[in-house]
């Protein structure tokens, strides 16, 4: 009786176990019939989007850190990294953007995946020490604000290209036309963006933090930041009123802030000097709103000139 019953148990488990094992095999074959596309998880927006032009229908590309979601202090779950480790290829921007990379590409057992910084290559301006972030542990050194210059967008696009065209050798073709189209767009923004500027009565643009360096350098304006490279660090007291000071002096007319963070210092800033409030995207991500326009990286570039200009042109 009691041998019949742990048989029974024992078949019982057995069945289990069979079912598990042709359960996990079924899935992964269906997996390989169905995809012999490329894999790829990229980090933020700018990201996502390079990579989805640059790719076309060759690869299916996942956006890992979601549109809405601030980046800057963003760290992946568990899931995230099974979703990494499960790829083909990862696309980040920076070491010092997405400072999280690191630490999670050690734990990552897959020994095929092809990892790409895509900044790689373009030489990176030093953050400026302010001393709000003095005491701030995760302070980086460099500027990762690369893909605000159309021009160093370029760049990373074309990297993104190479690690697609050595994941894929098949496609090399298609991935270097890809990369040229979206470049050639890149190409017609920098021109626009150029032709605005050059226009430029005033030079000086108040944004709520630090990401528009690239693009200041690119087209000799100067960002005056509110915050420091991360949104999250506030301004201290002293900070904010030398702020309040210099924008009264410099009769700036219009304070940038950003929907996907607080803006709260921005307004009351812009409150104090009488200034007009405007968004300026740092693309780290899209908004609903956005989205629902169908707006895209070239799209809010576009609408971020606009906004500019009413700095500018006055
Ligand atoms: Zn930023």
């Amino acid at each position: 009786m009691e041998a019949e019953k742990t048989m029974k148990k024992m078949m019982f488990a057995l069945i289990i176990l069979l079912l598990a094992v042709s359960g996990c095999s079924n899935a992964a074959s269906t997996k390989e019939k169905a995809s012999k596309k490329l894999q790829i998880v990229t980090t933020f927006y700018p990201m996502y989007y390079f990579t989805e032009k640059v790719a076309g229908d060759l690869a299916d590309v996942e956006l890992l850190i979601p549109n809405g979601v601030e980046p800057h202090d963003w760290e992946p779950s568990t899931k995230d990294m099974a979703k990494i480790q499960d790829a083909d290829v990862f696309i980040y921007n920076s070491q010092y953007f997405e400072t999280w990379t690191e630490k999670v590409l050690k734990s990552v057992k897959n020994d095929e995946l092809k990892v790409v910084e895509a900044s790689d290559g373009i030489e990176l301006m030093d953050a400026l020490e302010t001393e709000e972030e003095d005491d701030h542990e995760h302070a980086s050194s460099k500027d990762p604000h690369v893909w605000l210059s159309p021009v160093l967008a370029q760049q990373e696009v074309k990297t993104i290209a190479k690690a697609l065209e050595q994941a894929d050798p098949a496609h090399k073709e298609q991935y270097q036309q890809n990369a040229d189209a979206l470049n050639s767009q890149l190409v017609e923004l920098d021109q626009l963006y150029k032709e605005t500027i050059d226009q430029a009565k005033t030079k000086e643009f108040v944004t709520q933090h630090a990401a528009f360096g690239y693009l200041a350098n690119q087209y000799g304006l100067t960002q005056i930041p509110i915050a420091g490279l991360s949104p999250d660090v506030e301004p201290t007291l002293r900070k904010l009123s030398e702020l309040t000071e210099m924008t009264k002096e410099k009769n700036v007319k219009v304070i940038y802030f950003e929907e996907m963070t607080s803006a709260k210092v921005a307004k009351t800033l812009a409150k104090e000097i009488g200034a007009k409030t405007e968004v300026l995207n740092p693309l780290e991500g899209l908004t609903k709103e956005e989205q629902d326009q169908g707006l895209d990286y070239i799209g809010v570039m576009e609408k971020n000139l606009e906004a500019l200009k009413l700095t500018i042109m006055n």
